[in-house]
């Protein structure tokens, strides 16, 4: 299908200094977890997003020098000559494509952790580690600042040999000195470095005229400007902002501008829905002629549009909403709109840089497999026999392997229990703020819906002998999980006295039985769900108390940078927290509490208790089946495999991923005991 003629300014070139871009689709810097340690992926995810048509495809952040080692995280390096060879591996595959490649410079200065170099970390005054403490960074000497301007012009000249068209000067997210010297809170020099607004911005001056100098005359000189930090005084502010655009309007060739830190920048989409940058963002372009560039996860072309039209923005910068879908662009090109995989905004792709393993996410189960396990985010093999597969339960494991699978050609029968499809998502997404987290569902059905070899059969509970009866070769048994009422789980190894019938799980609530007046929460699982839980009891007129054994409630969901978004939110709620608790028993209107530290004893009024804790694997029909299995043969079944929640359960990417794998490898052969190129350590030639 040809593209929609009011999409056509989405596909116009933009000028970036010297070189042009081939549409307005700017794939901004993004983490991924595999950065300078596994170039080849690396370059494979990178090619992956030039292929489906950003026209700038760019690195993470980039260190220039061991001072600035921001170990243990992984990203791109330019240390010295020897990083130049991965990083050309990822332009040559980013040129293949047409696009440009771009490389994120940054010195992190007091936000980095050295914690690998051993080097003493630099600022702009005395002042502690942000990461890796305990240690501080020392005030910058003039010689560090030249020594500095000279390691991120050598950078600079480094990126352009690798092939990169674009080089970034970084002043972004709270994390490169540039920016720490703007910041009056880390900036308390006396010199002409400090103090004025003029001379705090010096600095950044400096290396994008340096850079400039080095490279301009081939490569584009792009700046990356957080304009708010949502700090009042103590950060930069977009009055501030103003006056910093205003000062350096025309010296670089493109702004990319946005707001910090990461957290408020990837704000997940709980918080924060398309588009919510612009208030913050939206002067820049009166301020310059210069191309902007800004990020808003945006996933809907109109907005897109809109965005360009009312002189908001230049060009779509976007992270997520091309790890999601790195063919965005292509679909909006060929008008296939309805193909887009829409980000869900949860930051599972966030924990990749977090945990230190390459990049993941929900809605694109390929994001950095294209290289270890082949996948391509659009096109998958043909299948190779004519095997007939059912597959039970329509959740994000059943509806992705059915949709896989019937891309692959395969004649797929999908069952399911329920009327509406989409399993756990379903419900999840019904929770305050997660309504987008329906993607999941909506994408997979709409795909489903095109493919004539794949046939669902909603209000369809299978049991073994529907099975049995059916006469499929493969049988896929995607049936989820159950949360358990008795209390056990991580801080539990034997169930909680009075954790029984009267105790409530999140299937509960999920499915209506909201409790009411003050109720506890015992939330052992520290991750989303438990204070969504609280969000729902609040929203319903009850007041609650969340109790955990962990230090914090929601520890976990530091990775996905839902932390403090959440505990703002419970504190504006009400929402008690009681942490390093342990619940020891249940009884009518109270329970039991342990400190964890001291072993206090306490009692706790309530009306109700929900328990979430852990699931179990929904995985009865499994049971029944393997027990029959002599039957199998008969019935012409080859194959019953569990997968997804009702084989262990885990996130709803963990769900999509079981899904997409079973469909690669059916009728593959013999799964390899390691099933995945790897990047091996190869001893040095010196
Ligand atoms: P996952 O996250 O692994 O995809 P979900 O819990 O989201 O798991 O989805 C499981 C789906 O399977 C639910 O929609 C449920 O109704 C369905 N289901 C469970 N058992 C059966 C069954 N025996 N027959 C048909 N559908 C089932
Ligand atoms: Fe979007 Fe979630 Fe995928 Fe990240 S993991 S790109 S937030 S869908």
């Amino acid at each position: 299908m040809p593209r929609d003629p009011r999409y056509d300014i989405l596909f116009e070139p933009v000028q970036i200094g010297p070189v042009t871009a081939r549409n307005r689709f700017f794939q901004v810097p993004h983490c991924n977890g595999m950065g300078h340690q596994m170039p080849a992926a690396h370059a494979a995810m990178r090619e992956a997003k030039a292929e489906g048509g950003w026209a700038v495809v760019s690195t993470e952040e980039c260190e220039i020098h061991p001072s600035g080692d921001v170990t243990p995280y992984v990203e791109a390096r330019l240390w010295d000559d020897a990083d130049i060879p991965a990083l050309a591996m990822m332009c040559d595959r980013v040129h293949a494509h047409g696009s440009l490649a771009a490389v994120e410079l940054t010195h992190n200065g007091p936000t980095s952790s050295n914690l690998y170099s051993r080097e003493v970390a630099l600022a702009p005054s005395h002042q502690p580690l942000k990461y890796g403490y305990p240690h501080q960074a020392r005030a910058m000497t003039k010689h560090d600042i030249r020594e500095y301007r000279r390691w991120h012009r050598e950078a600079a000249v480094r990126g352009r040999t690798a092939g990169f068209d674009l080089i970034y000067v970084y002043a972004g997210h709270d994390l490169s000195l540039a920016m720490h010297f703007l910041q009056r809170r880390r900036n308390h020099r006396t010199d002409e470095y400090g103090g004025s607004l003029e001379n705090r911005v010096r600095l950044f001056r400096e290396i994008i005229e340096d850079t400039k100098e080095a490279v301009g005359d081939t490569c584009g000189v792009v700046v990356r400007f957080a304009v708010e930090e949502l700090l009042g005084d103590e950060g930069v502010t977009v009055a501030e902002a103003k006056e910093v655009v205003h000062m350096l309007a025309e010296l670089p060739d493109l702004w990319d501008v946005n707001v910090a830190a990461w957290y408020n920048d990837s704000i997940p989409s709980r918080f924060a829905k398309e588009g919510a940058q612009e208030p913050f963002t939206h002067w820049v372009k009166q301020y310059t002629t210069k191309p902007v560039v800004g990020v808003g996860r945006f996933t809907n072309p109109d907005t897109m549009v809109d965005q360009i039209r009312r002189g908001v923005l230049d060009m779509i910068g976007a992270a997520r909403p091309s790890i999601a879908d790195p063919f965005l662009p292509k679909k909006i090109e060929e008008g296939r709109l309805d193909d887009i995989r829409e980000c869900i905004g949860c930051n599972i792709c966030v924990t990749g840089d977090m945990t230190i393993t390459p990049i993941r996410c929900t809605q694109n189960p390929s994001m950095g497999e294209e290289w270890r396990k082949g996948w391509h985010p659009e096109h998958i093999a043909s299948k190779r026999s004519e095997s007939r597969i059912l597959v039970v339960g329509a959740g994000p494991a059943g509806l992705e392997a059915a949709r896989a699978l019937g891309q692959r050609g395969y004649e797929v029968h999908l069952c399911e229990a329920s009327r509406e499809l989409g399993g756990r998502v379903l419900k999840e997404a019904r929770l305050p703020g997660l309504a987008e987290w329906m993607r999941v569902r909506d994408w997979r059905v709409t795909q489903i819906e095109k493919l004539p070899s794949v046939t669902v059969y909603p209000e369809s509970p299978i049991a073994a002998q529907d099975v049995l009866d059916f006469g499929a070769d493969q049988v896929v048994l995607a049936t989820g999980c159950s949360w358990r009422r008795d209390g056990y789980g991580r801080s539990n190894g034997s169930v909680i006295a009075g954790f029984d019938a009267q105790i409530l799980t999140p299937d509960d609530l999920m499915d209506g039985n909201v409790p009411t007046g003050h109720v506890v929460l015992f939330d052992d699982d520290a991750f989303y769900l438990g204070s969504s839980m609280a969000e729902l009891i609040v929203a319903r007129g009850g007041t609650v108390t969340i109790v955990t054994p962990d230090d914090t409630v929601a520890s976990w969901s530091t990775n996905t940078l839902d932390f403090r978004h959440i505990q703002k939110r419970l504190y504006a709620l009400g929402v008690k927290q009681v942490t390093s608790h342990n619940i020891t028993s249940a009884g009518a209107g109270s329970i039991s509490l342990e400190h964890v530290w001291s072993g206090a004893r306490s009692e706790l009024a309530c009306d109700a208790v929900v328990s979430v804790t852990a699931r179990m694997p929904n995985d009865a029909l499994f049971g029944e089946l393997e027990a029959r299995q002599s039957e199998w043969v008969g019935a012409g079944v080859k194959t019953v495999q569990c997968i997804g929640d009702a084989l262990a359960p885990g996130l709803i990417a963990h769900a999509v991923y079981a899904g997409h794998r079973y469909a690669q490898l059916l009728d593959g052969g013999a799964v390899k005991d390691v099933p995945f190129r790897r990047h091996l350590p190869v001893a040095q030639v010196v």
